[in-house]
């Protein structure tokens, strides 16, 4: 019998989700039917109910609903309760166990894919949302030199990186401090760029760094990476790899098999410069 899953989010037009867990579920052979729902903002509780009743295995939940399908899950893993966030779920019977892979899926790419390091590095985030969140112990599980995190709400990023001191050398200053700092990797991680947006990252912050990442993905040069591009920055990334590697976790976990995200992420990538 073929086994179902889906996406979850509102709007959901643009999920490239069943994409890539189609192309992953034809290279290991497993029977599944993933699809896209878009979830009803006042009852989204019901409309996870509904696809677990309908036979559903598992659900990959978006905007706006990571924070309300934490809630629903019946156990949370420890990614998913650091972020407060989660982004798939599992059903087993009564039970609703609540992970969060975007964190594994951005180390896996810089890690894997792009080749950088994170043991040893400084490493700059920007921004202190739900994606940041998730990132925070997957990348301090690879003890960076130093993690430091700006953000626009500055109490934000600085509650984060008291909540997260026992677990390695994390510190929070304001946007117009980080000119004083070096790094060797920045990461946008908040949402400016979906608005065409730069968040307020003096250039100098970017002068010694090897990579620049962007989150967001599918928006070509965004702000933040032509700030990072004319800045001299050598290694310029979206966030596409990221979404893959995310994708891919989530698959290990319902599945058990472990697909390969080279070809899914090099059909989807756009040239960035
Ligand atoms: P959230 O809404 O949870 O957080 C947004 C963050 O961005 C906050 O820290 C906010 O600051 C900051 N911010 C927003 N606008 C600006 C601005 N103009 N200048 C400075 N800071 C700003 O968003 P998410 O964490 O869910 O998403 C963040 C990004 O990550 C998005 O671009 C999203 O598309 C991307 N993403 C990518 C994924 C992937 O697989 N590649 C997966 C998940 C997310 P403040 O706290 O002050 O409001």
């Amino acid at each position: 019998m073929t086994d179902k899953y889906a996406v979850i989010g509102n709007p959901i037009g643009h999920t490239k989700s069943p994409m890539i867990h189609g192309s992953f579920a034809k290279d290991t052979g497993q029977d599944i039917d993933y699809v896209a729902i878009e979830g009803s903002l006042e009852h989204f509780a019901d409309d996870v109910h509904a696809f677990r009743k309908a036979g559903g295995l598992g659900m990959n939940v978006t905007a706006p609903f990571k924070l309300q399908a934490f809630a629903l899950a019946t156990e949370r893993l420890e990614r998913a309760e650091l972020a407060g966030a989660t982004n798939a779920l599992k059903f087993e019977g009564d039970r609703i166990i609540a992970d969060n892979f975007d964190g594994v899926g951005l180390t896996n790419d810089i890690q894997r894919n792009l080749g950088f390091a994170l043991k040893g590095a400084r490493m700059l985030v920007l921004g202190a949302g739900g994606a940041v969140r998730g990132a925070l112990l997957p990348f301090l599980a690879q003890q960076p030199e130093l993690l430091v995190l700006a953000n626009r709400t500055e109490s934000k990023a600085s509650d984060l990186a008291t909540q997260l001191g026992a677990h390695g050398r994390v510190h929070s200053c304001s946007y117009g401090d980080l000119a004083r700092e070096r790094f060797d990797i920045v990461i946008n991680g908040t949402s400016a760029s979906l608005k065409a947006e730069l968040p307020p990252v003096p250039a100098v912050a970017l002068r010694n760094a090897k990579l620049a990442y962007e989150l967001a993905y599918g928006k070509g040069l965004t702000p933040f990476l032509r700030l990072a591009h004319n800045a001299g920055v050598p290694k310029l990334a979206d966030g596409v790899g990221m979404l893959v590697e995310q994708a891919a976790e989530a698959f290990v976990w319902w599945r058990g098999v472990r697909p390969d995200t080279r070809a899914v992420i090099d059909r989807m990538t756009i040239p960035l410069v």
